[in-house]
């Protein structure tokens, strides 16, 4: 981020998810940014993605685990469209998801009458929100055919983390944006109340997969970097329940749900008094007027 290139190793973690491989979490001495070291290239990060539960592209509802997610999930479509609302100032606009998986969250706005545009990767993912709700959802490599202000609104909920362009990407999302436009931004928040207690083992830090792993002061310094300004922050707290349960389903343990569900609710609890400590965090930006 900075260009430094004094690096500390911060962690060692697992690959539970897919493939057990190991991955080392090193941090940037200058800046204090935390990245996965030595991901795989974009074009051998497939297989890391590859399994029948990969949530956000197959829809799957096996498992108690799963089922308490899409239940969450239909909380917070409704949670995430007022609060597009309420930071664009507007009931309608232009709005670009990134990464949009099966295409719940623009299906939700395009129902409230937002124009929606959508991108996503993966062809399965695509395919079901073409099939569920109509979505012409196009393909990641779209981005770049967009005019420049084109959105009043652009979002990437649990997306920044995975894109491996990062600068690049950012400036795009510069270009894209109206004047007066709003970007938000949803990532796990490794400075959490449960990614510090789970420690390597913490869920959301999912290597390889996740390439970047944002505190609210490296979130801020990005922005600040691209030409934005950090206009609000919002606390999923929501998330520390999900991310505990497969937290502690990684590491063995006996009851795994009903220890999930405590530490959610401890983290919870932590979210009320300081949102920093908010398992996930939203980042609402705005372009630095010049
Ligand atoms: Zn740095």
């Amino acid at each position: 981020m900075c260009g430094g290139t004094q690096l500390e190793r911060a962690l060692t973690c697992v690959d539970h998810y897919a493939t057990g491989e190991m991955f080392h979490l090193c941090r940037c001495t200058g800046c204090g940014f935390l990245f996965t070291q030595d991901f795989p290239a974009e074009a051998e990060i497939g297989r890391y993605y590859e399994t029948p539960e990969y949530i956000s592209h197959s829809d799957t509802k096996h498992g108690l685990i799963n089922r308490v997610y899409h239940y969450a999930r239909r909380y917070m479509l409704r949670r995430k469209a007022r609060l597009v609302m309420s930071e664009a100032h507007r009931k309608e606009g232009r709005l670009l998801d990134i990464g949009t998986g099966t295409g719940y969250f623009p299906a939700t706005m395009k129902a409230l009458r937002w124009q929606v545009e959508a991108l996503e990767k993966s062809a399965v993912a695509r395919d079901f929100a073409r099939t569920h709700f109509n979505l012409d959802v196009k393909p990641e490599t779209a981005l770049t055919d967009y005019a420049p202000g084109s959105f009043d609104v652009i979002t990437l909920w649990h997306v920044m983390e995975h894109l491996e362009h990062l600068n690049e990407t950012w400036e795009t999302l510069h270009s894209l944006l109206a004047d007066k436009g709003v970007l938000v931004i949803a990532v796990p928040n490794p400075s959490s109340y449960d990614a510090r207690k789970y420690g390597a083992y913490w869920a959301a830090y999912d290597v390889p997969r996740h390439l970047w792993h944002f505190t609210p002061d490296t979130m801020q310094r990005m922005g600040a970097k691209h030409g934005f300004i950090l206009s609000a922050r919002h606390p999923m707290p929501l998330d520390a329940f999900y991310i505990s349960m497969l937290t502690e389903r990684y590491m063995h343990r006996r009851g795994a749900f009903a220890r999930g569900l405590m530490t959610g609710a401890l983290a919870w609890f932590s979210t009320l008094v300081k949102k920093e400590r908010s398992s996930s965090m939203i980042y609402v930006f705005r372009k630095k007027q010049l």
